[in-house]
Parts: C-alpha cells; sequence; structure tokens
C-alpha cells in the first residue's frame, strides 16, 4: 500500500479551515488521530469500561488485560527489556518531572552537578533547573554548533564526576536535530552520572532502542504519535525503577496498608497512583499497532521527501531565515523560520487564513530564543499523512502572506 494512501485515515483532514480545505502542518504540537485510534477508545467505553486492577469481575479483567497488553506493546515497541520498564504517565511533562520527584530527589545533593542542553524544552529545563535550585547543585548548559547541532566537546567538557545527571532532547522541537544520545550516554555513565532522554519529538519518526542507546529514563508523550492526548510514557531501567521512592501516593500503588505504613505494589504499578487513563492508554496501544502496520521505513522516506521539500523550498524564498541545519541530510521533519520585518504571529495568522496551520512562538523553548536572538519564530512540521502538494501550497500562501505584508 502506497503511504499516502493511510492519509485517508484521518478524518480530520478532510476539514476545511476559512474556506481552504486544511493543511495541518503543526505535527510537533500534536499529530493528528487516524479511525483506529479514534475506534478504540470508543469501542472501550462502549463495550468494555471498567476500573482496571481491581474487580474479580469479567468487566474490569477484560480492561485489565487491554491497558496491560499496551504495557507489553510499548515495551516492544522501544526495545525495552521487560514490561515492568514501561510506567504509564500523563504526558512527557509528567514523565520528566516524576523522575525529577523521584531521582531527582532522592540522589541530588548540594554541589552536584546537572547538566542538560542549550535546545531544551522547558519540559525538559525547568524540572531540573527548579531542582538544582531546591538543591543547591548547579545546572549547567551543554552549547550548540553555529548551525544548530549540538556542540559534543562542550558536553564533554562539562559533563564531570560532579554531575549526576544529564538531561537532554532526542530531537529538537525548534532545530529539527537529533542528538547522539548513544555518545552522551557513554560519556555520562563514564563519569557515573544517568541519562534522562526526552523523545517527545522522536518515537513518531524513527525507531527507537532504549537499550541501543543506553538510556537510563526515556520520555514521550502518546498525542505526538498519533494517539490521545492526556497518556505519557516512562521507560526506566528496572536497576534504577527498583531505588525510587514513589512521589505520588494513593490508590493502586500499594500492596499492603496499615495505619501506620504501606508496602508498595510492585515495579511498575508503585508509580502510577490513582484510576490510570485507561481509554488513553488502549488509544495509544492501537496508535502503536497502526504505525506498525505502515512501518517506520516507509515513514522516513516519505517525511525525508516532505522535509526535503519544506526546507529547500524555503531557503529559497527571499527574505527568509531558517533556524538549525540548512541541509535535510541533518534536518527532521521540524522547521523553525521567520520572515525579516515580519512577525511570525502575524505570517501564522496570514497562512491560517490559506488554511495553513503553523506554529509561531517560543516553542516552549525560551532560552533557545534567547539563544537565537529572536522572540519567537514560525514552525512547521511534517507528519507521513502530508503531501508534497500541501508542501508546495503551503510555500505559494507563504509568498502571498510575504507580499501582502512587503506591500
Ligand atoms: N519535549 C519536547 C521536545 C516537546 O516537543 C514537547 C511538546 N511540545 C514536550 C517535551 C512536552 O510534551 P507534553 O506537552 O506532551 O508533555
Amino acid at each position: 500500500m502506497a503511504i499516502t494512501e493511510f492519509r485517508a485515515d484521518f478524518p480530520i483532514l478532510k476539514t476545511k479551515i476559512n474556506d481552504e480545505p486544511l493543511i495541518y502542518l503543526d505535527n510537533a504540537a500534536t499529530t493528528q488521530k487516524p479511525q483506529a485510534v479514534i475506534d478504540a477508545i470508543s469501542a472501550y467505553y462502549t463495550a468494555d469500561n471498567a476500573n482496571v486492577h481491581r474487580g474479580v469481575y469479567t468487566l474490569a479483567a477484560r480492561a485489565t488485560a487491554q491497558y496491560e497488553a499496551v504495557r507489553d506493546q510499548v515495551a516492544a515497541f522501544i526495545h525495552a527489556p521487560q514490561r515492568e520498564s514501561i510506567v504509564f504517565t500523563r504526558s512527557t511533562t509528567d514523565s520528566l518531572n516524576l523522575v525529577a520527584q523521584t531521582y531527582g530527589e532522592q540522589v541530588v545533593q548540594a554541589g552536584d552537578e546537572i547538566v542538560v542542553t542549550a535546545m531544551e524544552h522547558h519540559s525538559n529545563l525547568v524540572p531540573w533547573q527548579q531542582l538544582a535550585l531546591r538543591k543547591q547543585a548547579k545546572l549547567s548548559v551543554i552549547q550548540l554548533q553555529p548551525d544548530g547541532q549540538l556542540d559534543l566537546a562542550s558536553a564533554r567538557q562539562l559533563i564531570s564526576d560532579k554531575t549526576v545527571l544529564v538531561a537532554v532532547a532526542h530531537s529538537s522541537n525548534v532545530l529539527g536535530v537529533t542528538n547522539p544520545i548513544k555518545v552522551l550516554a557513554q560519556v555520562a555513565h563514564q563519569h557515573g552520572a544517568i541519562i534522562v532522554v526526552d523523545g517527545a519529538q522522536t518515537v513518531a519518526h524513527q525507531p527507537v532502542d532504549v537499550q541501543a542507546l543506553d538510556a537510563d529514563f526515556y520520555a514521550f508523550s502518546g498525542h505526538k504519535i498519533y494517539g490521545p492526548t492526556g497518556v505519557g510514557v516512562l521507560y526506566g531501567k528496572l536497576s534504577l525503577l527498583q531505588t525510587l521512592t514513589p512521589a505520588q501516593f494513593g490508590g493502586e500503588m500499594i500492596s499492603d496498608v496499615t495505619w501506620e505504613r504501606t508496602e508498595f505494589a510492585p515495579i511498575p504499578q508503585r508509580f502510577e497512583a490513582g484510576t490510570p487513563n485507561i481509554s488513553g492508554v488502549i488509544g495509544l496501544g492501537a496508535a502503536l499497532t497502526y504505525l506498525q502496520q505502515i512501518g517506520f521505513a516507509a515513514i522516513q522516506a516519505q517525511e525525508q521527501a516532505l522535509t526535503e521539500a519544506l526546507l529547500n523550498g524555503l531557503l529559497a524564498q527571499s527574505a527568509v531565515t531558517v533556524y538549525g541545519p540548512q541541509s535535510v541530510a541533518q534536518h527532521g521533519p521540524v522547521v523553525a523560520f521567520n520572515v525579516a520585518g515580519i512577525h511570525p504571529h502575524d505570517l501564522a495568522t496570514g497562512l491560517d487564513l490559506g488554511g495553513v496551520e503553523v506554529r509561531a512562538g517560543h516553542h516552549c523553548a525560551q532560552p533557545l530564543m534567547q539563544l537565537l536572538q529572536v522572540p519567537a519564530t514560525v514552525r512547521a512540521s511534517v507528519a507521513f499523512y502530508n503531501t508534497t502538494t500541501e508542501i508546495d501550497h503551503f510555500l505559494t500562501t507563504l509568498q502571498a502572506v510575504k507580499e501582502f505584508f512587503q506591500r
């Protein structure tokens, strides 16, 4: 089946915006959902809804089986060695905060160093910054090369025996680069530090193998991988998860409670306090099944073609500055840019009038914006269901918007 045929699985893509066909180019913010995901959520509420892990009755067993089957699916998807390494959370943000509130609280001490990169999303910066402030630890920032790629020399210089934790995005949500996690993990481990990886912008675009990367923790969100909002994943090495005291307490995460003490449930349940997002997890499972039907080979080929058309089309236009690498060989499916003399919000509003949905703003990476010396950028980001015709239309609309403002 040609990859273009999968587009028909996404009902929203038939929508019109301002009387124009929708051209959705904000996939880095959230992806659209295929009918299979919408149907799985609806089927769960229609036929299988019950709380998980509690009831002995048939419906509860059915809901639990479906929920727990997704844990196996996620483990296989990111090549985790065992299902117990997969914790369901609300989002990437929630996953990273979980690590900060457990590992961070337990391990980081005054004088220790936490290392992040200059391209981090606030989700993988603010939890570490706040932890460092609480603990009187030092937060250091790995710098970037002029083209926006991570400066490994800076990484090697900053990561030292004082470093306890390195937090890094697998792929940037602004610069379109993918970072060399395996190398960074090696450097971190040589110094006795752990590496926490934010995979929010990676998992939908390339196969991820947490063991090959040697990531200690790996976080991602369901909604950026064609699944629903409100569900996320935290992978953790079992040896690390076993050392952590949960940060949230309540139902589902206990095995025995008296007035005086509580014995926690085994891993990973002890990190999933309260009723989880059952339909969200089931929807995520449907999204992974759907993605696997298409296969990453086809997804990557299509997204590379789209990125090439997008990047080269933007670079060919006058007054356009593209942030991050200028060559498609180093560029993932996210392209941030500005047009001289036109505010990014005006550009995005003009594009919206033509049915083109792109993001304008700081992309939750304000320190990176400071480094780029801009208050904001426009960002176009593709998914496999986009077409080269859409990219052409985006580029023509952009040209028209520019001409309108330059008149
Ligand atoms: N990290 C990166 C790199 C992201 O792009 C995003 C989402 N924009 C996040 C973290 C946060 O994801 P969520 O809002 O789903 O928690």
